[in-house]
């Protein structure tokens, strides 16, 4: 794997280019990936960056990895036989990034260093209209631009007081600093979601304290990670069908966990019943137990996987506390409990702005309306990709396009497929503007509510990022399953959108 490319005079901006993606994140690379074996060459990527990869590339705190099994969470196009584990370390994953961007022929249309600052669709004369991207790098014209700028690339940091005064080191998860050691220091992490349970336990080998802000308990089910054998990877690299018998077959088994996140159920007992006989297993105190037991239902909230992350709080070498944190007094982490804690180091594992993305204020379409305004109570797309009043608006992993119970990467490939399959027919058919009808996006966001209503992201009693709390509805999830997704986007590629597609 060679290293990340430079912006060089070679990769300068044109000044007009047909379709525009912003982010080479796995969004990014799915989507020119797909256009280029599609033939469609006219194609820059914008990456603010100097790498692909998105949030394989930010997220290099200790432990990071995916919970998703990792022949699973790879592209069907590009499977890998040569994973070390079942769940990959993060940095394999970027590692395979980088090599399907290259292989792809991604790479050389990315502009690294690239930010996109402002969008704004031009009305004009049939070959004038189109949008106007003003860059970090100089003005580009484009007719389709094409948002792939990440779900989980803004943090989202607590409005705690006194934290801009603390005088140690402040740490977002993501923008972890692989040069930094916290050996010896007394760390505090704040939050217990899925980066929390991934770092707790490497930071707790080397930490001289450190100490756990809970404001929910979050559900914990094994995880059983093991190295993959050398025979195992060898036999996947000569034998390709059998790495793509192995997706299948685990896409077939997360797809069985969507029914315990639908309704209440034999289904939903079982994983209940998983995470606490964990909890069990790994916490003997039964007033630490009681503390670790969450107050929701599961599924509400991302369930995690992990079996390092309760021993290294029974062990004592992470200590719980089992409030949120409400301030920061000098060199004291306060929290709600009234409990102070002397830190050196604040770690914030506590998530990202993923229901308000910042690129939304960047976004102008029709009679200069701001996307962000169009999605003040909530994002909105119809297939989960085109906005009304946005022509040649393409959103990939926006509004109800994630899931809770399989591959983020599955997703992101029925949508990429989806965003090609639309472009090209809108050129073979010489369509000016790909657009969709205001009352066509409020049938299916409507459709979509009526599907969400009565599933445990919405009646199991937490509060989650994947609901919005402006309007309560949820807005990242899809909720049906990812072979639902698969087939309704299929199926509308095939039909004319439900506007001007003049
Ligand atoms: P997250 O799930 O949004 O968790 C943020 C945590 O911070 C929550 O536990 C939240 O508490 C807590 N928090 C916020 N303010 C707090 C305060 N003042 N005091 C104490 N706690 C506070 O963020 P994340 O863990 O970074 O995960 C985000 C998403 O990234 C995941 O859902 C997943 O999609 C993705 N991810 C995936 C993997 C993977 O392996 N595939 C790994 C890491 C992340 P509440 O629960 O009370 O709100």
């Amino acid at each position: 794997m060679t290293g990340p490319v430079a912006p060089s005079p070679s990769h300068t901006l044109p000044a007009v280019v047909d379709t525009v993606v912003v982010g080479a994140g796995i969004g990014g690379i799915a989507v020119a990936s797909g256009l280029l074996r599609a033939g469609h060459r006219d194609l820059v990527v914008l990456e603010r960056a100097d790498d692909v990869g998105g949030t394989w590339r930010d997220n290099v705190y200790p432990g990071v990895a995916c919970d998703i099994p990792a022949r699973l969470y790879a592209f069907s196009f590009r499977p890998n036989p040569d994973w070390s584990r079942r769940f990959a370390p993060g940095a394999e994953i970027q590692a395979y990034l980088q090599g399907v961007a290259r292989a792809e022929g991604v790479t050389p249309h990315v502009r690294f260093g690239t930010e996109l600052l402002d969008a704004r669709w031009h009305e004009g004369p049939e070959d004038a209209a189109g949008w106007v991207l003003t860059t970090s790098r100089g003005v580009v014209r484009c007719r389709s631009l094409v948002l792939a700028a990440g779900r989980l690339s803004e943090p989202r940091l607590p409005a705690v007081p006194g934290l801009d005064r603390f005088p140690g080191t402040v740490v977002h998860s993501s923008a972890w600093d692989p040069t930094t050691s916290v050996a010896g220091a007394r760390v505090a992490v704040i939050g217990t979601g899925a980066s929390a349970v991934q770092l707790v336990p490497h930071v707790a080998v080397e930490a001289a304290r450190t100490v756990v802000f809970q404001r929910s308990a979050p559900y914990v089910v094994p995880r059983n990670d093991e190295a993959v054998p050398t025979t195992e990877r060898e036999h996947a690299a000569a034998d390709p069908a059998f790495l793509a018998r192995e997706r299948a077959t685990l896409f077939d088994q997360a797809e069985a966990g969507h029914v315990a996140r639908r309704a209440p159920g034999a289904a939903r007992d079982a994983l209940r019943r998983l995470a606490l006989d964990h909890l069990a297993a790994q916490v003997p105190d039964p007033a630490m137990r009681r503390a670790l037991t969450p107050d929701h239902e599961i599924g509400c909230k991302r369930v995690l996987l992990s079996d390092d992350y309760y021993p290294a709080l029974a062990s004592g070498r992470a200590v719980l506390e089992s409030s949120a944190l409400v301030a920061v007094d000098d060199t004291e982490a306060v929290a709600d409990s009234g409990r102070r804690h002397p830190v050196d180091v604040i770690v914030l594992a506590t998530g990202f702005a993923a229901t308000d993305p910042p690129v939304a204020r960047r976004v102008r379409g029709r009679d200069g309306l701001l996307l962000a305004d169009h999605w003040g109570g909530g994002m909105t797309a119809w297939a989960t990709t085109l906005v009304a009043g946005f022509p040649d608006l393409f959103v990939v992993d926006g509004p109800n396009a994630a899931l809770g119970h399989n591959s983020a990467v599955d997703m992101i490939e029925t949508q990429a497929r989806f965003v090609v399959a639309v472009l090209r027919r809108a050129r073979a058919d010489g369509a000016r503007t790909v657009e969709v009808d205001a009352d066509a996006e409020r049938r299916w966001t409507a459709d979509l509510d009526a599907m969400a209503a009565g599933t445990v992201w919405l009646t199991g009693g937490c509060r989650s990022w994947y609901v919005d709390e402006r309007s309560g509805r949820l807005t990242l999830l899809w909720p049906g399953t990812a072979r639902a997704f698969r087939r309704t986007l299929e199926r509308l590629a095939t039909q004319p959108l439900p506007g001007r597609a003049a």
